[in-house]
């Protein structure tokens, strides 16, 4: 059975686990846009979390296993089609993630200093879509909008000193524009309240133990106590969340420049400025049976950049049911169409943790087991003349794995890597 899997992010690699566990009788080819694999990984994951790219060992077992082959730098859509890889393979999984930011749909949200979470992260991550993004740090007050973990990430890593970041694989670019940036104020701004907060408790008492910045929070936004309307879990969640920001709002900056604001009930409704971003106007709320609800006050904040971390959504892929109001290609349990299955934040949306994915990987394998049966499509020789005839420059996995030596050798010293950040210096690696 030959299985093309489209996407090297968790998601498709635990698909192809899943796949290669169920029988020998396969051959999994992972087909990734980047010459670079492992997705979110890579260019998701905040640099100073290292520490959450280990699983990035157990994708690469799985690489080297014979059955698998890498096809990297790879497009579906301009390099194959999504009906040329169902004539070749018996399966075609979609692992392609949710890569777009959902839209700040307010007034303003097109001015310069306005940035997706999408955008920001693949840019200090060194995401070669965005190498060019040279967002505006040229201001000493920063809004970020919403209150889940990648918001948390985004604070940090803006207020983070060079000795911080120093053992991080932050891209060049990136270090350098924000260390050089004068901004001292960061405001995490949420449109419901502490305990609707998405973040959690790791990744928020990380704010806490910064070398030059203090957060900041008034602490009459904080309820007595966790919401007895939410689950067990979800309240002991809640609860640790608030013992942390009841210690956040009795911390005193101390010689820390910096601070990172905790904003809660306030719903951004405009971005202020003429082209560029000089402030936020944001309305108070009030959770009514776990909505945000407007109170009609209105306020504004000065600032002169503005990231919207608020979730994310898929690329809808020619040919291929797309659920607009969810942001996923349409599936039933991860079917999309005969031979075609969807896996991870493509299937579900952007939610959950890295482990989230591997059910997604086994319920894959399952359904593929039961579809296809024996199989018996021709799969990567019939790509390979395909590539080969339009001239793609494809990739397999010892190419990333001299860019990945590259990388390393190149990296300043006490930091893992120095990360290429446009595809032209990713193949100059392979022309030496
Ligand atoms: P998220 O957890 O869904 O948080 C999104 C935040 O944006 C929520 O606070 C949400 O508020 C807010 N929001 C959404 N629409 C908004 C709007 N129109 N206006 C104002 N606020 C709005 O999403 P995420 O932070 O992008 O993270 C995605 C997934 O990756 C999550 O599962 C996350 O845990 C995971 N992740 C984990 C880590 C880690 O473990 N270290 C790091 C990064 C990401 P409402 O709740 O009111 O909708």
């Amino acid at each position: 059975m030959s299985v093309a899997i489209v996407g090297s992010g968790p998601a498709g690699f635990y698909t192809a686990e899943a796949l290669l566990r169920a029988g020998d009788d396969v051959r999994v080819d992972i087909i990734e846009r980047l010459p670079t694999p492992f997705g979110l990984i890579r260019a998701g994951v905040a640099p100073d979390h290292a520490k959450t790219r280990n699983v990035i060992r157990a994708y690469d077992k799985t690489a080297r296993a014979a059955a698998v082959r890498y096809y990297g730098n790879v497009t579906l859509g301009r390099d194959v089609t999504l009906d040329a890889l169902s004539e070749i393979y018996d399966a075609v999984v979609l692992a392609t993630g949710a890569p777009r930011d959902r839209s700040l749909a307010i007034p303003g949200a097109d001015k310069t200093g306005v940035y997706g979470a999408a955008a920001f992260v693949g840019w200090y991550n060194g995401h070669p879509d965005f190498h060019d993004l040279n967002p505006e740090l040229n201001t000493m007050a920063a809004a970020v909008i919403g209150i889940g973990n990648v918001a948390v990430d985004i604070a940090r890593i803006l207020v983070k000193t060079p000795e911080e970041m120093a053992g991080t694989d932050i891209a060049d670019h990136a270090a350098a524009a924000i260390h050089a940036s004068p901004l001292v104020d960061v405001t995490m701004f949420g449109r419901r309240g502490p305990l609707q907060a998405k973040f959690s408790n790791v990744e928020l008492r990380e704010m806490g133990e910064l070398a030059d910045a203090c957060p900041m929070l008034d602490a009459a936004q904080l309820p007595a106590h966790g919401d007895d309307f939410l689950s067990d879990r979800d309240r002991r969640m809640a609860e640790r969340n608030l013992a942390t920001l009841r210690g956040f709002s009795t911390m005193a900056p101390a010689g820390r420049r910096k601070r990172v604001h905790f904003c809660f009930f306030s719903n951004p409704v405009a971005v202020l400025g003429d082209a560029r971003v000089t402030g936020l106007r944001l309305e108070r709320t009030v959770v009514e049976d776990g909505r945000a609800v407007g109170t009609g006050e209105v306020f504004d904040i000065p600032c002169g950049l503005v990231l919207s971390a608020i979730g994310y959504h898929s690329d809808p892929i020619p040919g291929v049911p797309f659920d607009e109001k969810r942001g996923i290609i349409a599936n039933r349990d991860g079917r999309v169409a005969p031979g075609v299955y969807v896996v991870g934040w493509a299937k579900r949306g952007p939610s959950g943790v890295i482990g989230s994915n591997k059910p997604d990987g086994l319920d894959a394998a399952a359904q593929i087991r039961a579809d296809v049966g024996a199989g018996g499509k021709p799969g990567r020789e019939a790509l390979e003349l395909r590539l080969a005839a339009t001239g793609v420059r494809w990739m397999g996995y010892e190419d990333w794995q001299r860019i990945d030596a590259a990388e390393i050798a190149a990296a300043a010293p006490g930091a893992p890597r120095r990360k290429f950040t446009t595809i032209a210096d990713m193949l100059a690696v392979l022309d030496r």
